[in-house]
């Protein structure tokens, strides 16, 4: 299916070029509903002895209509007629119409006709501008095209176009190449629900040159919604129950082609100033209480990289570290949440040394003295004991800075030393 591999392959330029015209986030999304013909100009048109003659420009503007009003029930849409009533306006004026308002999306509803009497063909087809054209294609361009209709300004912008002409192909080729992913999209999604929601038959979307389609600055399809000159087609899109189930089928694929758009279409992130680091290192101050608690005690409410500081016998557990406010004020929410609620975050300045006193680390603190063949009197033999209140405290080495002793205290780790204590004496 064309469909199909086009939306793969085109979807990065989708979302490039969806995006001029999504810029402003408030913007309606803008639909120009183009009922095709009208006025003197009926259109394809044929005449049956049961249901009578049915006209292109009536069953477009009923088809248009019926669409105009689901879509105007959201107000996420402005909707656009190029008529309301049965009168022509020119190609012109419905091409202008579109480019003035910066319209989303063009869609142009027709009646096919073949040009055989036997009317074999049956079925919807859906057109986008392209350059790439087949026999069968002109005849429908050239039908949809015809210049008897055109109005004096048509004639001028549309005289001077020769599609046979090396240069009116490449001009075209730029100009229309810009919206052509988009608009087989659309195409795409009309055809499909016209075949599995409608049961109809499908011609496709192809590409024709289509003066209604070519001057738009924007994805533009033209939908054939029948054959005048087949009677089933006839007898559907003449009567009620079938311009609604194409009007559905339109209005479903529009509001599904709109969510493709506005889901790929991101707001430009407004530049965010890169977070500048602080002076100071902050921790988030836990508790201070005479307990010491190890890694995984219950009373750290399941927090980790705790950092415990003694200082005067009380035990003073920090939560994090960091040099970034926006950390900072996280983690004292991590922790406020956690249960600390009194929580606050304290400031320390990096490597300062201790005017007096020292930094020290208690590895082990316990009412019976360590065994000489223990691990940490085998490791640190030159470990310094001391008795408090019954309790034996060993603490090793001594730093004029914290981030020394934190240091000793990662080397200790890998040692297998574990669950020491900064301490900071002032003596
Ligand atoms: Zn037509």
């Amino acid at each position: 299916m064309v469909r199909l591999t086009l939306y793969n392959k085109f979807f990065f330029l989708l979302i490039f070029l969806i995006g001029f015209s999504s810029c402003y986030s408030q913007k309606k999304f803008t639909v120009v509903l183009d009922a095709g013909h009208g006025g003197s100009d009926v259109g394809a048109n044929r005449n049956y002895s049961d249901i009578g003659t049915v006209q292109e420009k009536v069953v477009t503007l009923s088809v248009v209509l019926k669409l105009g009003r689901m879509l105007e029930k959201n107000k996420d849409y402005k909707v656009i007629y190029t008529r309301k009533i049965d009168e022509y306006p020119s190609l012109t004026y419905r091409t202008d119409l579109a480019n003035r308002n910066k319209a989303d999306l063009f869609i142009s509803v027709h009646v096919n006709s073949s040009p055989s009497r036997s009317a074999t063909a049956q079925g919807t087809e859906t057109f986008v501008q392209g350059p790439n054209q087949n026999k069968a294609n002109l005849d429908v361009a050239k039908a949809e095209n015809d210049v008897i209709f055109l109005d004096e300004k048509d004639k001028e912008n549309f005289a001077s176009y020769n599609p046979s002409s090396p240069e009116s192909l490449i001009a075209l080729k730029i100009q229309q190449s810009k919206y052509l992913e988009a608009s087989l999209t659309i195409g795409g999604m009309i055809e499909d629900n016209f075949v599995k929601k409608d049961k109809r038959l499908s011609r496709g979307v192809k590409q024709a040159n289509l003066h209604v389609l070519r001057m738009n600055a924007m994805p533009s399809i033209l939908i054939e919604t029948g054959f005048v000159n087949n009677y089933d087609d006839a007898k559907y899109i003449s009567t009620e129950e079938g311009q609604q189930a194409i009007a559905e089928s339109i209005f479903n694929a529009i509001v599904n082609y709109k969510k493709l758009v506005d889901r790929n279409v991101k707001e430009p992130e407004p530049e965010k100033p890169v977070e500048q680091p602080l002076k100071n290192d902050f921790r988030i101050l836990l508790m201070s209480t005479p307990n010491k608690y190890t890694e995984n005690d219950p009373a750290l409410k399941g927090l980790k990289y705790i950092l415990p500081i003694k200082e005067n016998g009380t035990y003073k557990y920090y939560y994090g570290t960091t040099n970034y406010a926006s950390i900072r004020d996280n983690n004292l929410k991590t922790a406020k949440d956690s249960g600390f609620r009194n929580a606050m975050a304290i400031s320390f300045v990096p490597n300062q040394k201790l005017g007096i006193g020292y930094y020290t680390l208690e590895v082990y603190a316990g009412k019976e003295k360590l065994d000489s063949k223990s691990m940490i009197m085998k490791t640190l033999p030159d470990i310094v004991r001391n008795k408090e209140n019954g309790v034996f405290y060993y603490t090793y080495g001594k730093f004029k800075s914290m981030e020394e002793v934190i240091n000793l205290q990662k080397e200790l780790e890998g040692k297998g030393i574990i669950n020491t204590v900064i301490e900071k004496k002032l003596k």
